[in-house]
Protein backbone atom coordinates (compact mmCIF):
# COMPACT_ATOMS: atom_id res chain seq x y z
CA UNK A 1 0.00 0.00 0.00
CA UNK A 2 1.09 3.48 -0.80
CA UNK A 3 2.23 5.40 2.14
CA UNK A 4 0.32 8.53 1.55
CA UNK A 5 -2.95 6.38 0.77
CA UNK A 6 -1.98 4.27 4.26
CA UNK A 7 -1.64 7.88 5.82
CA UNK A 8 -5.21 8.55 4.44
CA UNK A 9 -6.85 5.43 5.64
CA UNK A 10 -4.85 5.73 8.84
CA UNK A 11 -6.89 9.11 9.75
CA UNK A 12 -9.91 8.09 8.31
CA UNK A 13 -9.88 4.97 11.32
CA UNK A 14 -7.84 7.82 13.79
CA UNK A 15 -11.03 10.51 13.75
CA UNK A 16 -13.70 8.07 13.21
CA UNK A 17 -12.81 6.40 15.83
CA UNK A 18 -12.68 9.46 18.29
CA UNK A 19 -15.95 10.67 17.00
CA UNK A 20 -17.42 7.22 17.78
CA UNK A 21 -15.76 7.72 21.37
CA UNK A 22 -17.57 11.75 21.62
CA UNK A 23 -20.94 9.69 20.86
CA UNK A 24 -20.63 7.23 23.29
CA UNK A 25 -19.41 10.25 26.03
CA UNK A 26 -22.42 11.73 24.92
CA UNK A 27 -24.65 8.34 25.74
CA UNK A 28 -22.74 7.37 28.85
CA UNK A 29 -21.93 10.62 30.61
CA UNK A 30 -25.48 10.36 32.75
CA UNK A 31 -25.00 6.48 33.22
CA UNK A 32 -21.53 5.76 33.54
CA UNK A 33 -21.24 2.45 34.76
CA UNK A 34 -24.59 0.86 32.60
CA UNK A 35 -23.36 -1.78 30.03
CA UNK A 36 -26.32 -1.15 27.35
CA UNK A 37 -25.76 -0.46 23.89
CA UNK A 38 -23.94 2.71 24.72
CA UNK A 39 -20.80 0.57 24.81
CA UNK A 40 -21.05 -0.47 20.79
CA UNK A 41 -19.66 3.20 19.89
CA UNK A 42 -16.99 2.70 22.78
CA UNK A 43 -15.59 -0.54 21.36
CA UNK A 44 -16.08 0.34 17.62
CA UNK A 45 -14.60 3.32 18.39
CA UNK A 46 -11.79 2.15 20.24
CA UNK A 47 -11.18 0.04 17.80
CA UNK A 48 -10.80 2.48 15.20
CA UNK A 49 -8.44 4.28 16.95
CA UNK A 50 -6.09 0.89 17.36
CA UNK A 51 -6.47 0.34 13.71
CA UNK A 52 -5.69 3.46 12.44
CA UNK A 53 -2.03 3.18 14.78
CA UNK A 54 -1.70 -0.45 13.26
CA UNK A 55 -2.10 1.20 10.05
CA UNK A 56 0.32 3.47 10.58
CA UNK A 57 3.11 1.42 11.86
CA UNK A 58 2.86 -1.63 9.20
CA UNK A 59 1.81 0.97 6.13
CA UNK A 60 3.27 4.07 6.38
CA UNK A 61 7.11 3.46 5.27
CA UNK A 62 9.34 4.60 3.23
CA UNK A 63 9.16 3.76 -0.34
CA UNK A 64 13.02 3.30 -0.47
CA UNK A 65 14.51 2.46 2.88
CA UNK A 66 11.32 0.59 4.10
CA UNK A 67 11.33 1.91 7.20
CA UNK A 68 8.52 2.97 9.74
CA UNK A 69 7.91 7.11 9.30
CA UNK A 70 6.09 6.83 12.74
CA UNK A 71 8.00 7.97 15.05
CA UNK A 72 6.61 9.92 17.91
CA UNK A 73 3.46 8.54 20.23
CA UNK A 74 0.83 11.21 19.10
CA UNK A 75 -1.12 10.95 16.02
CA UNK A 76 0.62 11.29 12.46
CA UNK A 77 -1.06 14.21 10.84
CA UNK A 78 0.91 14.40 7.92
CA UNK A 79 4.14 13.10 6.16
CA UNK A 80 7.76 14.07 6.73
CA UNK A 81 9.04 16.19 3.14
CA UNK A 82 11.96 13.42 3.53
CA UNK A 83 12.55 10.30 5.16
CA UNK A 84 14.24 10.95 8.28
CA UNK A 85 16.34 7.51 8.28
CA UNK A 86 17.62 7.93 4.55
CA UNK A 87 16.44 11.24 3.12
CA UNK A 88 14.73 10.33 0.30
CA UNK A 89 11.96 12.38 -0.52
CA UNK A 90 8.40 11.43 0.13
ZN1 LIG B 1 13.90 6.13 3.96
Amino acid sequence: MDHHKALKLAHGLYFGGLILLFVAYGFLKDEPLTFSAAMIPVFLGLGGVVAGLVVTLVFVRCPRCGRSLFHSSRIMLSLPHYCPHCGAHL
